[in-house]
């Protein structure tokens, strides 16, 4: 199964897509993470990187495509894999359409989290005080001013991929306000039915 998860920045991405690596034993792919792990282990993708998430902006799509693109040919992908972060911007959404045909993949849906903008906020402050009471590193965009900056991106540079896929019939709405085990519930409902069509 190849999936894509959508969503702002705070509508439980990592938490849902955690969720269907357990189910169907598939890696998570977030591209969040790996540059993160790029930052820290101080490669030339991580210096390019590190000041442009650190105002919450994004990475140019070249770099990224590239690290998916690799990424995907690695072993433990065979049999599928979960997109957590990535595509963000519509040119990243066709350079993995191309990918994709190109390795001879097959996408089996979009998984759109809807949540409020409102909540957002909250749910990253909440995300940092629970970071913070087990002891973990915070994030250091997750802060309001680079957090505001990355919801502004996403507003105008991913929402559109929305209609890119809802055009080409991959998307899937699901009603991110509830809790994760009622999101994770109408996933893999959801599932079913794209993959029994
Ligand atoms: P995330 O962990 O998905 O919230 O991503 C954290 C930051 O990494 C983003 O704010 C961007 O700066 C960068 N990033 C992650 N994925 C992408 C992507 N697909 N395209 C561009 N930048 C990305």
């Amino acid at each position: 199964m190849r999936l894509i998860v959508l969503g702002p920045p705070g509508a439980g991405k990592g938490t849902q897509a955690q969720r269907l690596v357990e189910r169907h034993s598939i890696p998570q792919l977030s591209t969040g993470e790996m540059l993160r792990a790029a930052v820290a282990n101080g490669t030339e993708i991580g210096r390019e990187a590190k000041a442009i998430m650190d105002r919450g902006e994004l990475v140019p799509d070249d770099v990224i495509n590239h690290m998916v693109s690799d990424r995907i040919d690695q072993e433990d992908c065979r049999r599928g894999f979960i997109l957590d972060g990535f595509p963000r911007t519509v040119a990243q959404a066709e350079a993995l359409t191309a990918m994709m045909e190109q390795k001879g993949f097959k996408l089996d849906a979009v998984i759109e989290l809807k949540v409020d903008p409102s909540a957002l906020i909250e749910r990253m402050e909440k995300r940092v005080a629970d970071t913070l009471a087990a002891g973990g590193m915070v994030r250091s965009d997750d802060n309001p001013d680079t957090f505001a900056r990355r919801l502004d991106e996403y507003r105008q540079k991913t929402e559109p991929l929305l209609n890119y896929y809802r055009r080409r019939e991959e998307l899937v709405e699901i009603d991110g306000m509830q809790g994760m085990d009622a999101v994770a519930r109408d996933i893999a409902s959801a599932l079913t039915k794209v993959v029994s069509d």
